[in-house]
Formats: structure tokens, C-alpha cells, sequence
């Protein structure tokens, strides 16, 4: 059997860093983790280490690894013959759950990624509304693709030119697409307002993480959420909650349920297909039937809506009405983040974990949450690396590239004692670099 480093040698001769997504470098263990099985909250490498699996597929694999309700689905498909480009009765049982879970949707849409769940949001809404504008906030992230991936998480030294010319986040993207970006710190009322005051005629949607958990699991304050809701409707713009995350981390109707707040549109990934590749986009009907063949917008895809992925959705769905399901998942959110606490107070750390629901961040360098983006700038992220590597060497896997506050969670296949195993390894890593920690 290779080592990890053999095979990221190896990797890297045909697959450009060794790996198919630009993140999956692990820089806290040096090369990206090479598995070669998973079950219920564990991970084993191909040196043979088992690992708490404390990224869980960036909070894809809410159910963990090879739930059993998914494997039998994933059966069922084989079954029938896997078959895709047709839609089945279990299109619509899935469409119709996930209609009754989630407050905004009237009707939904499947396809793949998250990614591809914003650019189809984005496009109906800049067909129905007839304007061009973004108005997005700094911190949040909406994937990958030229639309949205601009001015979200500029580094610290594109701060704040980013509010009058939007940070291009890769090269490669065209920069007149920034023209069309207007973003906003989050969190401030008046900039919002003094932003709907300059573009609202000519912006489509505001889109937004109700929980950021893209740069340190921020929360919107009282009342924010609310103001951005009547201002948008005031001013006829969409408002769309990106839930790619923050969809069933908490309870099963998304964090529009935990807020009581009510977007127009919303987009939905990662935990909906149990560890299999689905994300949907939904809203109220006026704007879902702007779709091709009842209206004239364009959403089409050859994979759309598999099958595999359509059946483990089904199981998913199954999976998160059941009372236990988020009562186990409280119970393990307190008990971690209890014990977090205890020890970042024992040990006096210069530390904070925000979370809501099943995932979490570590900011390093302050000790409350943060309020906006630029308040995670004190984040240490090689410290950060060394926390992860020697969890890592405990038996634990966090997942960490060095892209700041980034976030982590469990799965409802985890227990207790997988969780006091990681409070465990926590607490013995943090001795060794205690001085580090309390600077
Ligand atoms: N929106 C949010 C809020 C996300 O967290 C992500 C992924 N981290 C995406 C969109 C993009 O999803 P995907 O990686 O599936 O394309």
C-alpha cells in the first residue's frame, strides 16, 4: 500500500496538485488525505490510520459516512437500472418533501453542486426582475463560477478597496463581471441601505449565508435579517438565501426556520443528497415558473436530478423528520461545544468556536465571535495548521487548507464518546502549543 506522500507524488504527475479540487491540499498534514474506506463517522487513509472524521465532506456527509439508508437507495437505483435524463415518481416525492420542509419553496429544481444551484438562482432572477446587479456581502461565499465569485473573501490587503472596485477572486475571470457586484459589509445596516439606496434600480437579488460559515460560522445579528427582507421587498429586489450549507445543519426547514425569516428564493447542497452529488434551487412559484418549458428561462443539464442521487435525497429527507435525528445532533453540539468552552477557559486561550448546529469554526486571536468578515482578519491560520495537525496525530481529521476561518462539523452518526475522543486530542494538542494560544 502507497504512503500518503508516495501517492501524492504519484497524483501529482497527472492530476494538477495531486488532487480534483483546488482545496483538498490538507496543508496541516502536507499532502491531501488519500482514504480508502469510510463508515459511519470514521475515515481510514491508505496508511491505514483511522480518523474522526470532523470535516465530513465540508457538511456533505451530515448523515456520515455509509448510512444505511443510503446504501439501500443506492441499491434501489441499481436495481432500476440507474437510469438519468428521465424524471420518476420519485422526482416528485423528493420535490414535494423538500416543498413541505423548506418555508420559501413553492417549487424546486435539482441539479448537482451548489455552485450550479447559484448560477441557475441567478440567472431567473436577473429574467424576472429585467436587472443585472448583485448585491452580496463580504465573507460569504456562492461557489466558484464567474457570476459570484467576486468580492466575497478578499484577502486582508484588498481591504476595503473591495467595496468600490470587487476583489476578482481567480484569475480568469473576466473583470467586467465585477461591474455587476456590489458588496456590502455584513452586519451594518446602513451600508445595506445606502447600497439599495445607489443600485436597488438596477439590482436583481441580494444573496447571502444566513450563516456565514464560510469565514467563521457569523451569525446575523438581531434584527438584520428582517431589516434585509423589508428592504428588498420594498425595493423589488430578490432575496435569496444561499442554505448550500446552512440547510438542515440546524433543523430541517434551514436556517430560514431558525431566523423566521422568509427568503423569496433559496439555494440548497451538500447534506440534501446524504453524501451523493444533489443541490436544488427553489422559491416561490412565480419565479420557479420563469423556467423553461412554462417560461422561457434556460435550465437544462445532462446529470440533473439522477437517479443514485435522487433516491439517497429521499432517504435523507427520511432521515431528518425523524424526532431523534436533531435531538441527537443537540446533544452532541452541546457536549462539544460545552466541553470547547471549558477548555479554552481552563487554559485561558485567545480563542473563540462559533457554531450553529452541526458545524462550527475556530477563530483564533479574539475571543468573542466575529461580527463581519474584516473581524476574522486575526484568524492565525498557520497556528490554526498546527492545532489540525496534531489532532491529526491523535487520531482526529479536520480539514484545513489555510483559507482562514473555515468551518468543520459532525454527523449524526457520530456519538458522544467520538466526541469526547476529539476533546480528548484537543485538549493534549493545545498543551503542546499552549504559548502560541494564549498570545
Ligand atoms: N454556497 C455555499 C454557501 C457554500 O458553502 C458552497 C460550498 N462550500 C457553495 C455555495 C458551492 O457549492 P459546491 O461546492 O457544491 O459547488
Amino acid at each position: 500500500m502507497a504512503t500518503l506522500q508516495e501517492l501524492y507524488t504519484r497524483a501529482s504527475e497527472v492530476l494538477p496538485g495531486g488532487v480534483n479540487s483546488s482545496i483538498r491540499l490538507n496543508r496541516a498534514i502536507g499532502t491531501p488525505l488519500y482514504t480508502s474506506r469510510s463508515e459511519g463517522p470514521y475515515v481510514w487513509d491508505v496508511e491505514g490510520r483511522k480518523l474522526i472524521d470532523m470535516c465530513c465532506a465540508h457538511g456533505a456527509a451530515l448523515l456520515g459516512h455509509k448510512h444505511p439508508a443510503v446504501v439501500a437507495a443506492v441499491q434501489k437505483a441499481i436495481e432500476m437500472g440507474f437510469l438519468s435524463c428521465f424524471e420518476t415518481e420519485y422526482h416528485e416525492r423528493l420535490a414535494r418533501k423538500l416543498c413541505e420542509l423548506i418555508p420559501c419553496a413553492d417549487k424546486v429544481r435539482f441539479c448537482s453542486s451548489g455552485s450550479e444551484a447559484t448560477l441557475h438562482l441567478i440567472r431567473v432572477c436577473r429574467a424576472f426582475t429585467g436587472r443585472k446587479k448583485i448585491i452580496r456581502f463580504e465573507g460569504h461565499f456562492h461557489g466558484y463560477h464567474e457570476l459570484i465569485y467576486i468580492g466575497g473573501q478578499p484577502p486582508e490587503a484588498a481591504f476595503p478597496s473591495n467595496r468600490s472596485k470587487p476583489y476578482i477572486e481567480s484569475p480568469g475571470i473576466p473583470e467586467e463581471f465585477a461591474d455587476l457586484i456590489i458588496p456590502v459589509p455584513f452586519n451594518d445596516p446602513e451600508a445595506l441601505k445606502k447600497a439599495i439606496r445607489k443600485h436597488g434600480e438596477d439590482t436583481a437579488l441580494v444573496i447571502l449565508e444566513p450563516v456565514n460559515y464560510n469565514s467563521g460560522c457569523i451569525k446575523p445579528e438581531e434584527g438584520f435579517l428582517r431589516l434585509l427582507r423589508e428592504l428588498t421587498q420594498e425595493a423589488g429586489i430578490i432575496l435569496n438565501f444561499d442554505e448550500v450549507q446552512s440547510a438542515f445543519k440546524k433543523s430541517a426547514g434551514g436556517a430560514q426556520t431558525d431566523f423566521g425569516i422568509i427568503p423569496d428564493v433559496c439555494t440548497i447542497g451538500k447534506a440534501l443528497g446524504g453524501g451523493l452529488p444533489l443541490s436544488a434551487f427553489c422559491g416561490r412559484a412565480e419565479i420557479m415558473n420563469m423556467y423553461k418549458p412554462v417560461g422561457n428561462v434556460q435550465h437544462s443539464g445532462t446529470f440533473n436530478a439522477h437517479l443514485i442521487p435522487v433516491l439517497a435525497g429521499l432517504a435523507f429527507l427520511e432521515e431528518v423528520v425523524k424526532p431523534e435525528f436533531y435531538s441527537h445532533l443537540q446533544n452532541l453540539e452541546k457536549h462539544l461545544h460545552g466541553g470547547l468552552d471549558e477548555l479554552i477557559r481552563r487554559h485561558e486561550l485567545n480563542m473563540v468556536v462559533p457554531h450553529h448546529g452541526a458545524r462550527f469554526n475556530f477563530i483564533l486571536g479574539r475571543k468573542t465571535p466575529a461580527i463581519r468578515y474584516e473581524d476574522t482578519f486575526c484568524h492565525d491560520r498557520e497556528l490554526m495548521l498546527k492545532i489540525c495537525r496534531g489532532l491529526w496525530q491523535r487520531g482526529v481529521y479536520f480539514h484545513d487548507y489555510g483559507g482562514g476561518a473555515v468551518h468543520h462539523g459532525y454527523s449524526v452518526q457520530h456519538m458522544e464518546k467520538d466526541i469526547d475522543d476529539v476533546l480528548g486530542a484537543f485538549e493534549d494538542t493545545i498543551k503542546d502549543l499552549k504559548t502560541d494560544l494564549q498570545k
